[in-house]
């Protein structure tokens, strides 16, 4: 089941879409790209929670 994050629901402003064939993949490339690109280099497990929370299945 693919899975697919918007990062604009957890940081208003960013129009990445990041998908993955399932959420683990997704919660890598979240975290890549949050690294990357909002300089966060740390996952709290606060903020994974919210980043699962903000991923849903592919439409
Ligand atoms: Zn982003």
């Amino acid at each position: 089941m693919a899975k697919q994050l918007r990062c604009g629901d957890l940081m208003p402003g960013c129009d990445r879409v990041i998908e993955g064939k399932d959420e683990k993949e997704v919660m890598a490339k979240a975290t890549e790209h949050a690294r990357n690109d909002h300089n966060i280099r740390t996952m709290t497990p606060d903020l994974e929670q919210k980043v699962r929370g903000a991923i849903h299945e592919k439409p």
